[in-house]
């Protein structure tokens, strides 16, 4: 049996993870369609982030924050992002403006164990092409299309209190092939009225972050207020939660610290 003193032994101590308090999540938004479009502001009158955190709000166990591109530092200062368990993302038409000083922020927290949730257009961001590698493109069209979004797993918490599929009545079509990495889990597949299917949701470990992808969301259609859209983002929040906290500093073990005595052989650089 191991005995605290052992278990503490040399070691530095970690960062601890509160499991029994509310998932903190910070919805961030890109916020500019939502104003210059009348067909997003008449479903988002007050953005699309703000109606994305208050479904996120009606769970107990949740509280959710926003954060927008206009905002300096984009929202996402180094205070705001040591507050967030998950970080929501959904941008369009400004990728190219999200600051790469912030991205480089935002990927290191994912690297130590904050989720991250990147939302329909957000397949584009610095931030998934970031950490994902890859080119991240897809097929698309706007036809508000039935959009048939298939269980690919019952047994994943993202998709609990789902049937087989949900429909989503009009929806911007998105095609594979889709320029992703092999994912960690496929979680959804969607079929499209016009006959192309996608890998609508799906999961990666990076470091010790969690990142889901969820494709539903264009701005001119109604989708999060969708009860089985804001079920989803909930689960996946849950989910997303960290469940250990890596602060990678990658530190030097002098040779008096190793567990075991060692006298120093060959030559170094240091
Ligand atoms: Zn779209």
């Amino acid at each position: 049996m191991l005995s605290e003193e052992l278990i503490h032994s040399h070691h530095q101590p970690r960062p601890f993870v509160k499991m029994n308090q509310k998932i903190r999540v910070t919805v961030w938004g890109e916020n500019i369609h939502e104003w210059s479009h009348e067909a997003v502001r008449k479903h988002y009158p007050q953005g699309m982030h703000a109606y994305i955190a208050q479904g996120l709000n009606e769970a107990d166990d949740i509280v959710a924050n926003t954060a927008t591109l206009q905002e300096p530092e984009h929202g996402l200062t180094e205070e705001v992002l040591a507050n967030t368990d998950v970080l929501t993302w959904w941008g369009h038409c400004a990728h190219a403006q999200v600051d790469d000083a912030i991205v480089a922020r935002v990927k290191a927290r994912v690297l130590q164990g904050m989720g991250l949730l990147v939302l329909h257009s957000g397949h584009y961001s610095k931030i998934f092409q970031a950490l994902l590698g890859t080119s991240c493109s897809l097929t698309w069209r706007e036809a508000g299309e039935l959009e048939r979004m298939w269980v690919c797993n019952p047994g994943h918490p993202i998709t609990r209190g789902l049937d087989t599929y949900f429909e989503i009545p009009e929806e911007e079509m998105y095609g594979e092939p889709f320029g992703i990495p092999t994912p960690d889990e496929q979680v959804f597949i969607s079929w499209f009225q016009g006959g192309e299917v996608f890998r609508s949701g799906a999961t990666w470990k990076r470091g010790n972050g969690k990142i889901f992808y969820f494709r539903p969301g264009h701005e001119t259609y109604p989708t999060y207020h969708i009860d089985e859209v804001k079920l989803v983002l909930k689960n996946a929040v849950r989910w997303a939660r960290p469940e250990g906290l890596w602060v990678d500093t990658c530190p030097n073990v002098p040779v008096e610290k190793a567990p075991e005595k060692i006298v120093p052989r060959g030559e170094s650089v240091h």
